[in-house]
């Protein structure tokens, strides 16, 4: 029997365990309802967290670039691919983060499993946050170089495994914004660990960048290693379809260090560049997030994470904690409710959803055992009656779980 017949039994093996996953076909409706398979819901599981997928400077921006431009971009960025839209997006996206040069790329998931194997190889060394994302993980793997693994936020484990380590070329990897714990990385030490190991630091920060730091100019803004500040062992990433609402990402820094880059990183030399409408389309973006529409939009975004967690902090409702769940120390939009174990999480989900909300559920390996969740993603398209409707329905569905395991 050929093994391509075996697919149809493990693919039997991820139902009995419901590890198979389904797609919902989605259509945006107003805020943040969106129309999915037909029922309209209000959803709390998108990164959009300004709201700007929907901008109305966004879908002008792509119109007008389409009939400038055309559609696609016809060739990699070294050949014929790098338009003058996306020249331009680098330059504003070197000077909104406030370092010396940016590089674009088409998707966040290849910068950064491309852009570690383009920094290291073997015989040198990575060190990487457990919680970091999956892509990160990848770079490291396709890297070839030794990995340390160290416990998430564990900076003196870091330190340690920094001076212990023997290779000449050291590589530390971290979010910035955690993305299923929300917290935010502490990179003033992250750095200084650099400094004192002479290692490089690789920034990615596809949750802050827009939201976090002055005028959204992202996580290491807030820190003030940009500008005047900023470091020549620093390499800050982050992508463009989250808080920025549109597509690809960027990865910033020193001068040689982002040469280097564009000589060596094998996803940017052999795809075809990103379309000059998303460059547009970003630099639209860009400018709603550093003006006055971004302060509003981040300002909304603020008074709705006040609200959810001023509804579920302890001792606000009892029902809430009867049931035992935990709202997570988090400033940002990712704010996860711990739930426990898996059945729960999934029927809470399923509740929810009964009641026209989607909140994902978030369950091991992604997170540890015990601690299943839900990831719920705040945004400034949801208003105050929204997070109203999301407390009332977590309130009923906790006093469930209480009288269930009472
Ligand atoms: C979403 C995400 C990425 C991937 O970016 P895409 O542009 O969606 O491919 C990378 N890193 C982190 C931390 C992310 O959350």
């Amino acid at each position: 029997m050929s093994w391509l017949n075996e697919f149809d039994d493990r693919l039997a093996a991820l139902d009995a365990q419901s590890l198979r996953r389904r797609r919902r076909e989605v259509v945006p409706e107003q805020g943040a309802r969106l129309n999915v398979d037909g029922e309209s819901l209000l959803a709390f599981c998108s990164n959009d967290y300004l709201g700007l997928s929907q901008a109305p400077e966004l879908r002008e921006a792509v119109r007008t670039a389409v009939d400038h431009y055309g559609v696609g971009a016809g060739a990699s960025p070294m050949v014929s691919g790098h338009s003058v839209a996306n020249a331009a997006l680098e330059r504003e996206l070197a000077g909104a983060v406030g370092l010396p040069r940016a590089l674009y790329f088409y998707a966040g998931y290849a910068t950064n499993a491309s852009i570690v194997p383009a920094l290291v190889g073997e015989g040198d060394a990575l060190f990487s946050d457990a919680l970091n994302h999956a892509c990160l993980i990848d770079g490291a793997r396709l890297s070839k170089a030794v990995v340390h693994r160290y416990r998430h936020a564990d900076l003196r484990q870091l330190d340690a495994l920094l001076a212990a380590s023997p290779a000449r070329r050291k590589l530390v990897l971290s979010d910035a914004v955690f993305s299923m714990d929300g917290d935010v990385a502490d990179i003033a030490t992250l750095h200084a660990l650099c400094e004192r190991h002479d290692a490089l630091l690789l920034l990615d920060d596809a949750h802050g960048f827009g939201v976090l730091g002055p005028q959204g100019r992202g996580a290491l803004a807030a820190v003030g290693l940009t500008g005047a500040g900023a470091s020549p062992r620093v390499l800050y990433m982050a992508t463009l379809g989250k808080a920025l609402g549109v597509a690809g990402a960027f990865v910033a820094g020193p001068d040689r260090l982002v040469e280097w880059l564009l000589q060596k990183t094998r996803s940017y030399t052999y795809a075809t560049a990103a379309p000059a409408l998303l460059a547009e389309a970003v630099r639209a973006s860009l400018r709603c997030v550093l003006g006055a529409d971004g302060e509003h939009r981040r300002q909304q975004l603020r008074a709705r994470i006040a609200q959810l967690r001023t509804g579920l902090a302890p001792g606000a409702d009892g029902r809430i904690d009867a049931a035992g769940w935990t709202l997570m120390p988090s400033d940002t939009a990712i704010q996860p409710l711990v739930i426990g174990d898996n059945e729960t999480a999934l029927s809470v989900m399923a509740a929810l959803r009964d009641q026209g909300l989607w909140v994902p559920a978030i369950r091991p390996p992604t997170v540890p055992a015990g601690t299943a969740r839900l990831r719920i993603a705040l945004s400034a398209a949801h208003d105050a009656a929204d997070v109203d409707t999301l407390l009332r329905a977590l309130r009923m569905a906790a006093a469930r779980t209480a009288m269930a395991t009472a």
